[in-house]
């Protein structure tokens, strides 16, 4: 089998990519399917179409035009005949390879273009004596909805993440479809309010930061700060006295403005100092 990797055929066994690739860090890439039968390629425009509209989306260069994307695909299956009369074409296009793990996106880094060919089934039969059934199973669409996994499919965060800091801020801020706070986008959330450290609910919503949970245990095992998890709606955020953020990289975050308004006295506030007191000496409990 040959691939084509940055400009180059090869053999693709021989193919490598760095672990640094953000394709494989972040799940930061765009990718089609495109068959071929006999040849030829079925919707091969449209699906290039919808692969540059997708790198356009997520604000990857692309320096390859439509009509140069048609030759290069072409001739990928070309140089695969001997893999069988009908051929899928895979091609990914990535961010590449930063040399840091950082969720923005990277300036001067050259993204990562890939593409093989394998060897796919031929067309059903078109009687219906003869065609293959298959059978489903039904259930509610949860594919953005299970952000309690740690998973590398980071691009929705990536995303968002990217969205602050080209505002010039340290983080993203999130809330639900109902308006309720659920994090940041690669961190925990919390309010203060009246002294009272207020956090949503440990749920699917939510990543289970091991940060939080040194935060609202060290506290409740300190005693002087009162520790709530509930729901936080976006109206309690910009009303609340204090607003922080966590993370294993940023610990206790204190976010003294929110959408360009003041948060509180628009200070750090004394509750993150207490706390971040408390947390600090408890931390290597943990
Ligand atoms: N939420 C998200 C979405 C994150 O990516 C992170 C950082 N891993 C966190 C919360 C904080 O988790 P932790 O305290 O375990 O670093």
């Amino acid at each position: 089998s040959i691939a084509y990797l940055n400009g180059e055929y090869l053999p693709l066994e021989e193919a490598r990519i760095s672990p640094l690739d953000r394709g494989f860090l972040f799940g930061d890439g765009i990718y089609e399917v495109i068959p071929y039968y006999g040849g030829k390629s079925v919707g091969l425009m449209p699906h290039i179409n919808r692969m540059i509209n997708g790198l356009a989306a997520i604000e990857i260069q692309n320096t390859i035009s439509a009509d140069d994307w048609k030759a290069l695909l072409d001739d990928l299956v070309a140089r695969n005949a001997s893999q069988g009369e009908n051929l899928g074409v895979y091609v990914h296009v990535s961010r590449g390879a930063d040399v840091k793990r950082f969720h923005a996106y990277p300036e001067d880094v050259a993204p990562t273009v890939f593409a093989f060919a394998f060897p796919i089934k031929d067309p059903q039969p078109v009687d219906r004596t003869k065609a293959t059934p298959m059978s489903m199973i039904s259930t509610e669409d949860l594919r953005w909805q299970r952000c309690h996994i740690k998973s590398t499919a980071l691009l929705g965060n990536v995303m968002h993440f990217q969205q602050g800091y080209a505002a010039g801020c340290g983080e993203t801020l999130l809330f639900n479809a109902k308006g309720e706070l659920t994090e940041g986008s690669s961190s925990n959330a919390y309010i203060v309010k009246d002294g009272k450290v207020i956090t949503p609910i440990q749920d699917n919503q939510i990543l289970p930061g091991i940060t939080r949970r040194i935060i609202i245990d060290s506290l409740k095992a300190e005693g002087s700060i009162e520790v709530e998890e509930r729901i936080v709606t976006m109206d309690e955020v910009r009303e609340a006295d204090e607003l922080w953020v966590s993370s294993s990289s940023k610990e206790i975050a204190p976010v003294t403005s929110l959408d360009g308004k003041p948060v509180g006295n628009g200070e750090i506030g004394e509750v993150w100092e207490k706390a971040f007191k408390i947390y600090s000496s408890a931390k290597f409990d943990f």
